[in-house]
């Protein structure tokens, strides 16, 4: 259930989150900030004293010197403005960039503290692009900053103009404030027309830039190229983008109109206030120098207010829409847990476990009971979508049941902190990671609290095969950086070697071996049983030849345990192990 985000609590929300990381250099930015408020206001009182005596020094009722010494106090002014100026942009941007480092480090800490099943669902990945979106186009920050300027400049000069203009008319500060009105209106209102928009859009353009990876990322674009589906993908992704476009013009045009009006609106009140200041003048109640002093004010202060508007204030209601994703993100629940040392000696055990990936989803696990010794190595079984890897994952930890229970020694998956679950537990999985790093980081990367013992990695790449151990070992396996590439054997025997390096209890081998023919996945899967005799192991796979020799195997129907024994014992009862068995025992003949 996403939560509600009011656009008064996000702002506050950020804005704060973002001035206490910024430290002293924030609050400089403010002071800054305020004293070019005053400094504006203080430019605009030596302009009055000026004009003033340009008039008084051609009736010669002044002298040059004192002329002369006015300009030069508005020339100072000026001067402080300009470079006051140029400092607060240089602070903006140095708070901006160490904030953006520290925010991104946060949301990474925040994504290593969710539920791992969680990442299984298209609509948590899809919120996980949006609050990613946020930190890249900088739109925290920009927020921020605007809502601090809110506070330190604009409503600063805000009161310092009406103070000023307050001793010519009373009604001029609030025919002012009354022309902000509507940019408050216009504020509230773009907030929520951008949000819908991007609540409206965002899976159009999450598919639109899936038809682009299609047509040209380097993973698709041979399959779509060679098997003719360029056309195909072009036209939805042409057709993904006009909708997308059609909506944000719509949305786009109707902000305009609102812009218009909101524009009209203020130069309606500096066209009253002038009107006013002109009576004055004509009345003698104000002078020449303060009525052109405050045309010269009021012409560069509706300015300010345009700027604010088309600049700023029309920017924060997609800036805020898109602020809302980077919180509910933030604000998502996290996999917590108490931390505890596991002892192994105890085995594992799950207890009625049954599985599915979402709320709505249909069980995957249904009821399953399973019980692994200290030091035993079984084997899983089952064809492809059987639930293999669901249960590996839920064994791990990384998962935890729909309901019932897994026991990982003496303590329970649900309530005991990840940390503590995978301290002492290895795998290699189908999907493994290639990094783009050394032969030999790509194996410690699985461990790195122990020194690197090279014997250790010779000896583990020997085993692995594959011609690896002919290999400079810190030689870059990413050709794009200068290096080389692996083929996909090559690659999988990598995978296993890593998972070895690992120093674990527990360990799992789910099935990395769909570029090792069958014969050669026996003997890895051979040398694994070898290295992890004394360790709480489980092998998975559908090639039933690569695990016969197993002790105890394992068979998975439809997320059901049918079957247990040894091969012997499965190939007798002539139950679905020996249907598999004897569909596949050609490839081991
Ligand atoms: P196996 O490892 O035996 O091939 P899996 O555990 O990968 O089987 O999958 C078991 C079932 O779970 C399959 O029907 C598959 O479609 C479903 N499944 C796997 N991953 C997801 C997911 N992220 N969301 C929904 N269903 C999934």
């Amino acid at each position: 259930m996403k939560q509600k985000y009011s656009f008064e609590m996000i702002t506050m929300r950020n804005t704060i989150d973002y001035f206490k990381k910024s430290t002293w250099w924030g609050v400089l930015e403010q002071v800054v900030a305020t004293l070019r408020a005053v400094c504006f206001v203080m430019s605009l009182w030596a302009m009055q004293e000026v004009f003033d005596r340009v008039y008084r020094f051609t009736q010669t009722q002044i002298s040059i010197l004192e002329f002369t010494g006015y300009l030069l106090l508005l020339c100072v002014i000026l001067i402080i403005n300009q470079l006051l100026n140029g400092y607060g942009q240089y602070l903006m941007s140095q708070v901006s960039y160490s904030n953006m480092g520290k925010l991104m480090g946060d949301f990474q800490r925040k994504l290593g503290r969710i539920d791992p099943v969680h990442f299984e669902r298209e609509e948590f990945l899809d919120q996980i692009e949006r609050a990613k979106d946020c930190l890249e186009y900088e739109e925290l920050g920009h927020l921020a900053s605007i809502t601090l300027q809110f506070v330190s400049y604009y409503t600063i000069l805000l009161l310092l103009v009406g103070f000023y203009l307050f001793q010519f008319s009373p009604l001029i500060p609030i025919i002012i404030v009354l022309s902000f009105i509507p940019l408050v209106l216009g504020y509230l209102l773009h907030y929520r027309q951008a949000r819908k928009l991007e609540e409206e859009t965002y899976s159009l353009r999450r598919q639109n830039r899936y038809y682009v990876e299609s047509l040209v990322g380097p993973q698709f674009f041979k399959e779509t190229r060679l098997l003719g589906g360029f056309g195909y993908f072009y036209n939805h992704f042409f057709s993904t983008l006009y909708s997308v476009v059609r909506r944000e013009e719509r949305a786009s045009l109707k902000m305009m109109w609102i812009k218009l009006g909101l524009n009209l609106f203020s130069y309606l009140g500096f066209g009253f206030v002038l009107y006013l200041l002109f009576i004055e003048l004509t009345q003698g109640k104000v002078s020449i120098g303060a009525f052109s002093s405050t045309f010269i004010l009021l012409s560069q202060f509706f300015s300010l207010v345009d700027e604010l508007v088309s600049e700023h204030i029309s920017g924060i209601g997609d800036s805020l829409s898109q602020v809302v994703n980077f919180y509910q993100l933030m604000d998502f629940p996290e996999r917590g847990g108490n931390m505890g040392e596991i002892d192994f000696s105890k085995g594992l055990v799950a207890e009625q476990v049954s599985f599915s990936y979402g709320e709505s989803s249909q069980l995957i696990l249904k009821e399953l009971n399973l019980d692994l010794q200290k030091g035993e190595s079984i084997a899983l079984v089952g064809e492809n979508g059987s639930g293999k890897t669901t249960l590996i994952r839920l064994l791990l930890g990384l998962y935890t049941p729909t309901s019932g229970q897994v026991w990982i020694g003496d303590l329970e998956t649900q309530t005991t902190h990840q940390r503590s679950l995978f301290r002492r537990t290895s795998g290699v999985f189908q999907q493994f990671q290639r990094y783009k790093l050394s032969l030999l980081d790509n194996i410690c990367i699985s461990d790195w609290s122990k020194d690197v013992e090279e014997s250790v990695i010779d000896r583990l790449l020997e085993m692995v095969g594959g011609h690896l151990k002919s290999i400079d070992k810190n030689m870059l396996l990413a050709p794009e950086f200068g290096g080389i590439n692996l083929s996909g054997g090559q690659w999988q025997r990598l995978a296993i070697a890593r998972g070895l390096y690992r120093e674990h209890d527990f360990i799992i081998m789910d099935e990395p071996t769909a570029a090792i023919d069958p014969k050669e996945e026996y003997r890895l899967y051979q040398m694994f049983e070898q290295m992890v005799a004394e360790k709480t192991s489980i092998l998975v796979s559908h090639r039933l030849g690569s695990v016969r020799l197993a002790s105890r195997i394992v068979v998975l129907d439809q997320g059901k345990i049918v079957e247990i024994g040894s091969h012997e014992e499965l190939l007798a009862k002539k139950g679905k192990y020996f249907t598999l068995w004897r569909s596949q025992s050609k490839w081991y003949d």
